[in-house]
């Protein structure tokens, strides 16, 4: 019988005051689909009413993960520590094929930054070799649609030195997580941080010892492999003496501020998650903290703003992005209606489930629509994806640009407008 031993279970008082904030059940309208419907089916099989067969299962995949409805819950009901736990008693599913993928992906792949690296070079050798426009005619629909969602791997990743000095005065001694996908697929936006963080007085420390934080691992059950590599990044920065771990991936932040949690039955490693967890800063979150040196370029164009899920759910981090965003002189900035909606990225979701994913992006684009703005800012990787996605798809066609991108173009060349 799987452990299902989870605390949060019983807190729940079945008010529904979350129903309306959870994307599936918007979608759907069903009890299941939704986040006290979700909870009722683990209690019942914590309980041994139910079993964890395929049915179980179908109803807890198909959650985002988004965290919405914790921020809509007046009981404070940690949902995400619900269905992780339950992700992790399921176990793999899907047919032998998936299962060997995920399988490879989440033990054999992210926890090694040299193997993460080599597979991205061969993603960018089938994107420029031609393989990649002649697969997507052959591939099946569901494939082809698939392979769109590819991220297109640039000429460098990001390798920084392991210490990088503040440019100015000393601030702020910081570490900096690259990220296992950010720092091979958006290694612009790893440089821009770090030029950004420097730029603001930090000296930054980027170890080589660091590894991917375990996010996808945490969301899709397999707690084993996220605890080996939490572990590691412990190692890699709780002695360095750092003021803060600074993070630029709404995702990654919310899984290490998790660690302790995460870790909270490792009598070796227990403490050192809590004080490890307790340094971890967004990129946004931690420049409004300290202070932003304010830029002075100017970057003339109208922008709305992405909350990423686990920014604003998780780590409940909203007013700084936007702070900083409005001290670009120029930028015209508008709110879209129901920012923290998910954009129906949420780590792999677009691959898994594909039909509600597009069916969450379209309403998504919809609302950046009607702003009338020229980009977007999100700062996380899965959401740019799916957004300038969605911007191909669908339109419109705006820009996606990373907060600290932005910020690095405002304390730069700012005289020429940003264009990708
Ligand atoms: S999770 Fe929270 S908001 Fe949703 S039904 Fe339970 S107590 Fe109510
Ligand atoms: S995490 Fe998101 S998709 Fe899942 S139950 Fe909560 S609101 Fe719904």
């Amino acid at each position: 019988m799987p452990q299902l031993d989870i605390p949060e279970l019983y807190q729940c008082v079945h008010c529904g005051l979350c129903l309306n904030a959870c994307p599936t059940y918007r979608a759907l309208h069903i009890e299941s689909e939704s986040p006290r419907g979700r909870i009722h089916l683990v209690r019942a099989a914590a309980e041994g009413r139910i079993e964890l067969n395929d049915r179980f299962a179908a109803h807890l995949d198909l959650c985002l993960m988004c965290r919405a409805c914790e921020t809509a819950c007046p009981s404070g009901v940690q949902y995400g520590r619900i269905a992780e736990a339950a992700r992790a008693a399921m176990g793999p599913r899907g047919s032998a094929l998936a299962r060997a993928a995920a399988g490879f992906a989440f033990t054999r792949l992210l926890p090694y930054p040299s193997r993460l690296r080599r597979a991205a070079r061969l993603l960018r050798f089938y994107q420029r070799s031609g393989a990649e426009r002649l697969l997507r005619r052959l591939l099946p629909k569901r494939l082809g649609e698939m392979s769109a969602l590819l991220p297109a791997v640039p000429d460098r990743f990001f390798a920084p030195a392991e210490m990088s000095p503040a440019l100015g005065k000393k601030r702020a001694r910081v570490g900096m997580l690259g990220g296992c996908v950010m720092s091979v697929v958006f290694s612009d936006v790893d440089e821009a941080t770090l030029r950004v963080l420097r730029l603001n007085g930090c000296e930054v420390v980027a170890p080589k010892s660091q590894v991917c934080c375990g996010a996808l691992n945490t969301h899709n059950g397999e707690t084993a492999a996220a605890c080996a590599m939490a572990r590691r990044n412990i190692d890699a920065f709780l002695g360095l003496d750092l003021d803060a771990i600074v993070v630029n991936a709404a995702g990654c932040g919310a899984a290490m501020k998790e660690y302790g949690h995460l870790l909270a039955d490792d009598p070796v490693y227990a403490a050192k998650a809590e004080r490890f967890a307790a340094r971890v800063k967004d990129a946004g979150e931690f420049l409004f903290e300290l202070g932003l040196v304010p830029p002075t370029g100017r970057i003339d164009m109208a922008v709305t703003y992405q909350d990423p899920c686990h920014l604003a759910h998780g780590q409940k981090v909203r007013l700084q992005p936007r702070a900083l965003a409005q001290s670009i002189p120029g930028l015209r900035f508008t709110e879209m209606s129901f920012s923290d909606r998910c954009c129906g990225s949420a780590g792999i979701y677009n691959l898994t489930q594909p039909e509600m994913s597009q069916e969450i992006l379209q309403e998504k684009m919809a609302a950046i629509a009607a702003t009338g703005a020229e980009a977007v800012i999100a700062p996380n990787p899965g959401c740019m994806l799916q957004l300038r996605y969605g911007a191909a798809r669908y339109g419109p066609p705006v820009q996606v640009f990373h907060l600290m991108d932005l910020l690095a173009r405002a304390y730069g060349a700012a005289e020429e407008p940003p264009s990708r």
